[in-house]
């Protein structure tokens, strides 16, 4: 297993354009769905939780996970897949809606401010400020001359996190329309999943085009040095979650979190 290339290929160069239609949602990179890839899975799974462990004694810095992609992408899976293994205990899981009144009151970035990974945890947000330049932009939800500023503001924004302590990684979830139009009708057809459709994906899927083009800017304007993107092909879950869940380890590697020292000569103790 190359860890190291699958992040190379997948990694939105900073200043690189990207263009999604150009991107092969299917593309495996020569993985396959086999035996040995599942086992790399479990295993990922399990050695993230021992990361989280060591990240949350040490207590020093924090791993923000930033999830984006289309209604159906499989932002709730990759959670469920790849965020398995980890102690609710310092992770934490945010989803962001439709702003409440209260939200809407302050400027975009307040409602994200606060539910920002402390030190020792790991934060996962399904959805993020990236809809202040994705939703906003195609609903015209402000004028242009407001979302088209917040590219930068929101590279600082995320600058001064890694500053500070936060590492983050974010991920689009690639899916074409077709593989869409499959995950929605099986949300009509299966009780199970009927739930989950709404009309707002309903109205989405129609401005599919104006959304892929609102991601390719995002995806341009905001993979830094400090904050990278990653487009992940989605069609296939498998790869989906093989390749999240790479990253995700490696990342936690490269920080090589360590247990804090004994405050005390513990070969003095007794319990008795
Ligand atoms: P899911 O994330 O599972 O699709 P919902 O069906 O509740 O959950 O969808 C959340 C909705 O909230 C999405 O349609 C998304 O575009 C919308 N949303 C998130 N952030 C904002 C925002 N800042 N402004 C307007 N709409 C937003």
């Amino acid at each position: 297993m190359n860890a190291q290339k699958l992040h190379k290929q997948l990694l939105v160069k900073p200043g690189r354009p990207v263009v999604l239609d150009k991107l092969d949602p299917s593309h495996t990179f020569g993985w396959e769905k086999t035996d040995a890839v599942a086992k790399r899975l479990v295993e990922n799974t399990a050695r993230i939780a021992e990361l989280q462990l060591r990240l949350f004694a040490e207590n020093k810095r924090a791993l923000l996970i930033i999830l984006q992609g289309m209604d159906a992408s499989g932002k709730d899976g990759t959670v469920r897949h790849v965020m398995s293994g980890l102690n609710p205990a310092s992770c934490q899981v945010t989803s962001f809606k439709v702003p409440t009144d209260e939200e809407i009151r302050h400027d975009y970035l307040w409602r994200v401010h606060h539910v920002v990974p402390a030190r020792g945890e790991i934060g996962v947000f399904n959805r993020s400020h990236y809809e202040d330049v994705l939703v906003v932009r195609v609903r015209q939800l402000v004028p242009k001359e407001i979302w088209k500023r917040r590219y930068d503001q929101i590279n600082d924004f995320e600058q001064m996190l890694t500053e500070n302590g936060v590492t983050i990684l974010k991920f689009f979830l690639h899916i074409d329309k077709a593989e869409q139009r499959d995950r929605l009708r099986a949300r009509l057809v299966d009780p199970a999943k009927n739930w989950k459709i709404t009309r707002s994906d309903l109205d989405v899927r129609r401005q599919w085009e104006a959304y892929q083009r609102a991601y390719d800017e995002a995806l341009s304007r905001c993979s830094t040095k400090w904050a990278p993107w990653f487009v992940v092909p989605a069609n296939k879950k498998w790869f989906r979650n093989l390749a999240v869940s790479e990253i995700v380890r490696a990342k936690l590697e490269e920080l090589h979190p360590q247990f804090p020292k004994p405050l005390f000569d513990l070969t003095k103790i007794r319990i008795v």
